[in-house]
C-alpha cells in the first residue's frame, strides 16, 4: 500500500491556495517616480503600503513573483508571539524591563492584527480561540507556569496552565506534559488574510507590481533608484520587506538574516468527531521543542494542518511530507492511515537575536527576521514603518534599539544550518521522556 504521505495525488502547493489562488494581478506600467518603493508584497510590505496609500502617498510595491507568493500565503495562520528564546534567556540578555516591553509588543502586534482584520472586514476565518503552548517535558511545564506568574503580574498576560491530567480536554494526545493556554492568540486563513490586505492596498491607491524583481537599488540625489527588468523607478524612500526571501540585491541586510525553510502537510477532510477529539476548542498549538511543531485545524474544512522543520537541509516537500507524517502520528496515533492532500514549504527568516528587526540601514527602511511569528509581528511592524515615513508619533517598538547583528564571514549562505538542526534535534530527543 502506498504511504499516505507519498500518494501521487498529493499537491505540492499550499492548501491555502485552493481558496485563495495567487492573484492574477495585471502587471502595471511602472511610474518614473514614486514617493515610496516597497520591495516584497507579503504582510509587511502590504501593511506598510496600505497605511501610506491611505495617507495619500504614492507607493509602488514590487514582488519578484505573484503577489504574496512568499511566506504570507504559505504559513499556518497562527496569530501570536511565540519567542524562540525563553523568558529567562531574554531577561539574562536584556534585563527584566526590556523583556517585559518585548512581551508587551508581542501582545500589541496580536491585538493590532485582530483589530485590523475586524475593522477592515477581511473575510479570512479569524478565529480568536487562543493557543496551547504544549510542554514537551515536565520541566518545560514547570517553567511555563513560573514565567506565567511573572508575566501575569507585569504585563497583564492572559493565560492559564492546563495540567497534564486535564490535557485531554484540550488536545487528543498524551504526548505532552500539560500546556499553557494563551487566551489572546488566534488564527486566520493566511492566504485569505493576504488577499484582503492586497485588495485594500490596491483600493487605497497603491501600485502593486507582481513578477517584477528588484535587481538593483542605488542612491540618487536625496532618494533612490529602483532597477527592475521592466524599467527604473525613482523613489524618495525604500522599504525592504523580503524576509526569508532576502537576496543579493540588499547584501548588507542579507547577511543579517538566516533564511530557513518551514514545511507543512494538510490531511484529507476528517470526520468531525475526529477533529473534536483532537482539538475540541480549535486552538492553535505550538510546542516547546527547540524545533517547534505547529498544529491547527483548517478553518474552512475539517483537516489537520501540521508543520515544522523535519529535515536537516532545505529540501523538497515531497521528502518532508513522510517525515512530518511520522511526527504527526507520533503525537496523534489515531491519525495513522489518514490521507495527505497537500504538502508545501516556504521560507522564514531569523535574526541572530531571534527577534524581529525593524529600522533603517543605508537610508532604507526594513522589517526583517520575523523569527517564526510574522503573521502578527510583520503586519504590525509594516504598519509602524509606514507611520515612521509619515512622521506619526505611534511608531516606537521594543525592537528599535536591539542590534541587527551579523557574524564574521557570514554572507547569507546558511551552510551551517544542518549542523544547527542536528544539534537541536539531538537536544529535543534527549529532553523528551515517553509519557507513562
Ligand atoms: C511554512 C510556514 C509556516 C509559518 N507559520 C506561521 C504561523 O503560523 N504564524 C506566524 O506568525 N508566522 C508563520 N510563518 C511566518 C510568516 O509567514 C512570515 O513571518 C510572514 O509571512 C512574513 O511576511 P513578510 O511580508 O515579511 O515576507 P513574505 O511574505 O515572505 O514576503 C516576502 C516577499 O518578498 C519578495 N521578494 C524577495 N526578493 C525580492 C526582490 N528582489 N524583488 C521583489 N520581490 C522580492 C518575495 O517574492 C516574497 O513574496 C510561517 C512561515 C512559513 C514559511
Amino acid at each position: 500500500m502506498t504511504h499516505p504521505a507519498k500518494d501521487p495525488r498529493i499537491k505540492y502547493d499550499p492548501y491555502w491556495w485552493e481558496a485563495a489562488p495567487r492573484p492574477d494581478l495585471p502587471v502595471p506600467d511602472l511610474p518614473a517616480k514614486a514617493e515610496v518603493a516597497v520591495v516584497g508584497s507579503g504582510y509587511a510590505g502590504l501593511a506598510c503600503a496600505l497605511r501610506l496609500a491611505r495617507a495619500g502617498r504614492q507607493v509602488v510595491v514590487f514582488d519578484a513573483e505573484a503577489a504574496g507568493w512568499g511566506a504570507s500565503s504559505r504559513n499556518q495562520g497562527q496569530i501570536g508571539a511565540v519567542f524562540k528564546r525563553s523568558f529567562k534567556q531574554m531577561v539574562d540578555t536584556y534585563g527584566r524591563e526590556k523583556t517585559f516591553a518585548i512581551y508587551r509588543d508581542g501582545q500589541r502586534a496580536v491585538a493590532f492584527v485582530k483589530d485590523l482584520i475586524r475593522e477592515e472586514g477581511i473575510d479570512c476565518h479569524l478565529e480568536a480561540n487562543g493557543r496551547l503552548v504544549l510542554a514537551y517535558t515536565p520541566e518545560h511545564y514547570d517553567t511555563l507556569g513560573r514565567e506565567l506568574e511573572v508575566l501575569r503580574k507585569e504585563v497583564g498576560y492572559e493565560a492559564d496552565m492546563v495540567p497534564r491530567a486535564e490535557q485531554r480536554n484540550e488536545i487528543g494526545t498524551d504526548f505532552y506534559y500539560g500546556a499553557q493556554l494563551r487566551h489572546a492568540d488566534a488564527s486566520v486563513h493566511g492566504a485569505l488574510f493576504h488577499q484582503g490586505l492586497l485588495d485594500r492596498a490596491v483600493q487605497a491607491g497603491a501600485t502593486v507590481a507582481p513578477h517584477t524583481p528588484v535587481t538593483g537599488i542605488h542612491r540618487q540625489d536625496s532618494g533612490f533608484v529602483i532597477e527592475t527588468p521592466r524599467g527604473r523607478v525613482a523613489a524618495d524612500e525604500v522599504v525592504i520587506a523580503t524576509n526569508g526571501y532576502t537576496g543579493s540585491v540588499t547584501p548588507d541586510l542579507r547577511r543579517r538574516v538566516l533564511s530557513m525553510g518551514a514545511y507543512i502537510i494538510a490531511t484529507e477532510p476528517l470526520p468531525e468527531e475526529t477533529i473534536r477529539a483532537i482539538n475540541p476548542n480549535r486552538r492553535v498549538c505550538s510546542d516547546t521543542r527547540k524545533l517547534i511543531y505547529g498544529i491547527r485545524v483548517a478553518p474552512d474544512q475539517p483537516r489537520m494542518i501540521f508543520g515544522g522543520r523535519p529535515a536537516m537541509t532545505e529540501t523538497d516537500p515531497k521528502k518532508t511530507a513522510p517525515l512530518l507524517y511520522e511526527k504527526m502520528t507520533q503525537i496523534f496515533p489515531q491519525l495513522d492511515g489518514v490521507g495527505i492532500t497537500h504538502a508545501w514549504t516556504g521560507f522564514v527568516a531569523f535574526t541572530f537575536r531571534f527577534l524581529p528587526s525593524i529600522g533603517k540601514r543605508d537610508g532604507m527602511h526594513y522589517v526583517l527576521g520575523c523569527s517564526g511569528t510574522g503573521v502578527a509581528a510583520h503586519t504590525w511592524l509594516g504598519d509602524r514603518i509606514a507611520g515612521r515615513i509619515l512622521g506619526a508619533n505611534d511608531t516606537e517598538t521594543a525592537y528599535d534599539d536591539i542590534p541587527f547583528e551579523t557574524r564574521p564571514f557570514y554572507n547569507g549562505n546558511t551552510w551551517f544550518l544542518s549542523a544547527v538542526v542536528r544539534w537541536y534535534r539531538y537536544k529535543d530527543r534527549m529532553a523528551h521522556r515517553p509519557a507513562a
